[in-house]
Parts: C-alpha cells; sequence; structure tokens
C-alpha cells in the first residue's frame, strides 16, 4: 500500500510540474506574441433561427505558436487572466474586431468576449469605447459577451461598469448560461440583451428531458422578459429543430459554420477600399 501511495504521489507531483512548467512557457511566450502578430481572430456566424440567416459573428481568438503551432484559448486566456496580460490582449481583440466589422459591406454584429479579469480595470468602457472610436463601428453593431461571474461578486464595481458599456450603445450578452453558479437573480440586476444557452446542453437536448427541459425553462423566461436567445455548438438539424420548436431566437454552431479567419467571409468580397 505504502508503494502504491508513494507512487501516486510521484505522478501527481509530476504532473502538476509539468503543468507549471507549461503555464511558464506560456507566460513567457505570450509576452512576445502580440508583438510578433502571432495572436489573431476567427469568425463564427450566429444566425437567425426562423430562416438560417446570418445576423453576427463571434470574435474567438487564436494563437499561432512558432513552434508549438496553435494553442488553444481555453490554455492561454487563464494565463493572461493570472498575470494580468488580459488587458493588453483584450484591447487587442477589441480594436481588431471593431475594425475588421467596420469594413464590412453588411451592417452584421460582432460580439466580442470579456474575461471577468477585464472588469479589474476601471478604464474598461474607456477602452470599448476608443475601439470604437477609432474603427468608426456604431455602438450598436458591438455585442460584448460576459459571463456571470461578473456579476458573482456582489460587493464589487462590475455592475457599475457593466451599465457604463451598456450607456456606450453596445448591446450585452450573457454567455454560457445554465452552468457554474448561474442564478436567475443575475436577470433581474442586470437588463441582457441576450443569453447564450451553454452548449452542454445543446449536446444533449435530443437525448436527454432534463437537457431539453433546461432549455425549455431558458427560452421561456427570456420569451417573457423580452431578451434574445443564442444556442451555442448547434451541430447536427435535429438540434437545430428542436431549439427552432423551443422558440431560440438565434443558433450557432459547426451546422452553419466553423470559425474562420476573416479574408473567408462573405463581407470582405467586394469590400470598398478604403483610404
Ligand atoms: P465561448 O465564448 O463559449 O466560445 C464558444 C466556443 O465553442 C469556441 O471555442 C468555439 O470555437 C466553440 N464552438 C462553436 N461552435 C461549436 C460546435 O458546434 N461544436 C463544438 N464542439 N464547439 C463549438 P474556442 O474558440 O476554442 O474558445 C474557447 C473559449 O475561449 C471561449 O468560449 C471563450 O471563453 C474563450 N475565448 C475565446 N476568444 C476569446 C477572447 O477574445 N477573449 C476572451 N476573454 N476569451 C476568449
Ligand atoms: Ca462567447
Ligand atoms: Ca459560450
Ligand atoms: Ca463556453
Amino acid at each position: 500500500a505504502k508503494r502504491t501511495g508513494r507512487g501516486r504521489h510521484a505522478r501527481f507531483h509530476g504532473a502538476l510540474e509539468a503543468s507549471a512548467r507549461y503555464r511558464r512557457l506560456i507566460e513567457t511566450d505570450l509576452r512576445e506574441a502580440i508583438a510578433r502578430r502571432e495572436l489573431f481572430l476567427h469568425y463564427q456566424p450566429i444566425v437567425r433561427a426562423e430562416d438560417g440567416a446570418t445576423v453576427g459573428y463571434e470574435a474567438l481568438l487564436r494563437w499561432h505558436h512558432p513552434v508549438r503551432g496553435p494553442i488553444s484559448p481555453l490554455d492561454f486566456i487563464p494565463v493572461a487572466e493570472e498575470t494580468g496580460m488580459i488587458d493588453e490582449i483584450g484591447t487587442f481583440v477589441l480594436h481588431e474586431a471593431c475594425r475588421e466589422a467596420s469594413r464590412w459591406t453588411s451592417d452584421r454584429t460582432i460580439a466580442v468576449n470579456l474575461s471577468p479579469a477585464q472588469f479589474r480595470s476601471s478604464a474598461l468602457a474607456a477602452q470599448v469605447a476608443a475601439a470604437l472610436a477609432a474603427s468608426g463601428l456604431p455602438a450598436g453593431r458591438l455585442e460584448l459577451e460576459i459571463t456571470e461571474s461578473v456579476l458573482l461578486d456582489a460587493s464589487s464595481n462590475n455592475l457599475a461598469l457593466l451599465r457604463q458599456l451598456k450607456q456606450l450603445g453596445t448591446r450585452i450578452a450573457l454567455d454560457d448560461f445554465g452552468t457554474g453558479y448561474s442564478s436567475l437573480s443575475y436577470l433581474c440586476t442586470f437588463r441582457f440583451d441576450k443569453i447564450k444557452i451553454d452548449r452542454s446542453f445543446i449536446r444533449e437536448i435530443c437525448d436527454s428531458r432534463e437537457a431539453l427541459a433546461v432549455v425549455q425553462a431558458i427560452t421561456g423566461l427570456s420569451r417573457s422578459l423580452g431578451i434574445a436567445t443564442t444556442a451555442e455548438g448547434v451541430e447536427s438539424a435535429e438540434q437545430a429543430a428542436c431549439l427552432r420548436r423551443e422558440g431560440c431566437t438565434q443558433l450557432q454552431g459547426y451546422l452553419y459554420g466553423r470559425p474562420v479567419p476573416a479574408d473567408a467571409l462573405p463581407e470582405r468580397a467586394g469590400a470598398p477600399i478604403r483610404l
């Protein structure tokens, strides 16, 4: 039993060391990544449930490491949040996404993810305003996606910051709804424009009565409150049919399109050259 215990300990210790080393590597290289232009955005369509027409795109951050290749945002965003690099990266994403959307031939919306860590800076609203001003993008075309953890700490200044963002004229979406510490009280605390139903429920919606019930509760509540709903991670026509039946207003997922580079978007074709 003693040997097993020590073996386990050694493996556990090794895994911890490896992950700590990996994080240090990410941290060091991430500092260089912006300047070296290794970070860029992909864009995934969001469609109207009724007819499948594209209404907007979500900007998703990508990092192509010169040696390691693509690194997932799920791996490097947490490191950026812990080290404070998220402010610089978040500013880059805002400017890049607004600049891109401002040159489209359509007036489709652009959704940008905001990390809860970006709310630590009281300059957040000023950063968003600067990205809008620099690009000339009308505020109404920018949708900011936040997670409920932003509202988790009732004593924080986050609600005031959120109201400042809303005041700019941007739309605010509540991302990953139904996971984590989800509380319906957040829907009373702040007037969201949209709720994004987490992919974990969409994945199960055709097979699990429980997942379906959760989706029905969210769409029903949203309808009563006059809030739009987007289902994330829609991969099959069956899931889409079910979500349409439940009155979900928008759909997003591989069924409609994977995240792609900006130059693959239809609104780029024949875009007028701006001087
Ligand atoms: P998220 O905001 O929930 O973004 C949706 C994720 O689901 C994306 O993963 C997207 O590629 C993926 N996805 C979309 N449709 C499907 C589908 O049909 N099936 C499956 N299996 N997956 C689908 P991605 O791009 O790897 O991003 C992961 C997370 O990283 C995001 O989750 C978001 O939390 C974070 N992230 C990405 N870009 C940014 C950013 O610019 N800023 C911040 N703060 N976080 C970001
Ligand atoms: Ca999102
Ligand atoms: Ca999400
Ligand atoms: Ca998510």
